[in-house]
């Protein structure tokens, strides 16, 4: 393929009139490299971010006793990462707005539905061993590697917090994702430490804050940065 880019414009010492399929292959080339370069400089241009609060309804997530189920914390971390979002002239569609089940197939369709958004599962983790903490990003395709990366290093920027890492899992709600899709464990509900963290609406509003500086890190520019370039442009 590098020759053919190489001797794109035919030197006159080259016998004329080679193959019109050899021709032909040379243009595709040239074509899929010219797309090829374009695909990696285009920056995501979503405007709309689905955020997914986890668990819900009879559904209550990690469980721990003496600390308030995950279905309470995800839902009030949404509701801190929406604000930001819409503050920032970004479109926020929850899957859910209230301590209510949403099917997960119905999550992704939510995002499977329009065409150019991203989608942020929100969680707080647990295991039966207690001194496990930190914090996580999952991811499941190769479109959401770079939105998980973004959201990780960002939130790892949080105080004394640990990093578990992207990585990837079948989740279901990032899986059938047609959009680039990630889910974020923000600590563990079963840790101690991390328990009392995430209690604190201190912690939330912080990882909130992450969670979106990670958000337009990927991006780029927020929207409302866009419309101000747009609009300056045109003066
Ligand atoms: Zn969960």
């Amino acid at each position: 393929m590098t020759d053919d880019i190489l001797t794109a414009a035919p030197s006159p010492a080259r016998p004329r009139g080679h193959s019109p399929i050899r021709r032909f292959a040379s243009v595709i080339c040239h074509l899929s490299f010219v797309i090829l370069l374009a695909g990696c400089a285009t920056r995501p241009t979503f405007r709309t971010v689905v955020v997914d609060p986890g668990h819900g309804g009879h559904d209550p997530g990690e469980n721990q006793r003496g600390v308030l189920p995950e279905k309470i914390w995800t839902l009030d971390l949404a509701y801190r990462l929406k604000s930001r979002l819409e503050q920032a002239g970004f479109n926020v569609v929850m899957t859910r707005q209230s301590d209510v089940y949403i099917p997960l197939q119905n999550r992704v369709l939510i995002s499977n539905s329009q065409p150019n958004v991203i989608f942020v599962s929100l969680h707080f983790n647990g295991t039966p061993n207690r001194k496990i903490q930190g914090l996580e990003t999952y991811y499941d395709t190769r479109r959401s590697a770079k939105l998980a990366a973004k959201v990780q290093q960002s939130i790892l920027l949080l105080p004394g917090v640990v990093d578990r890492r992207i990585k990837t899992a079948p989740y279901f709600v990032i899986r059938y994702n047609a959009n680039p899709a990630i889910l974020v464990e923000g600590g563990f509900l079963s840790n101690p430490i991390e328990s009392r963290r995430i209690a604190s609406p201190v912690y939330r509003d912080l990882l909130a804050e992450q969670i979106y500086q990670g958000i337009v890190a990927y991006r780029g520019r927020t929207p409302l940065q866009e419309n101000q370039a747009a609009k300056t442009a045109t003066r």
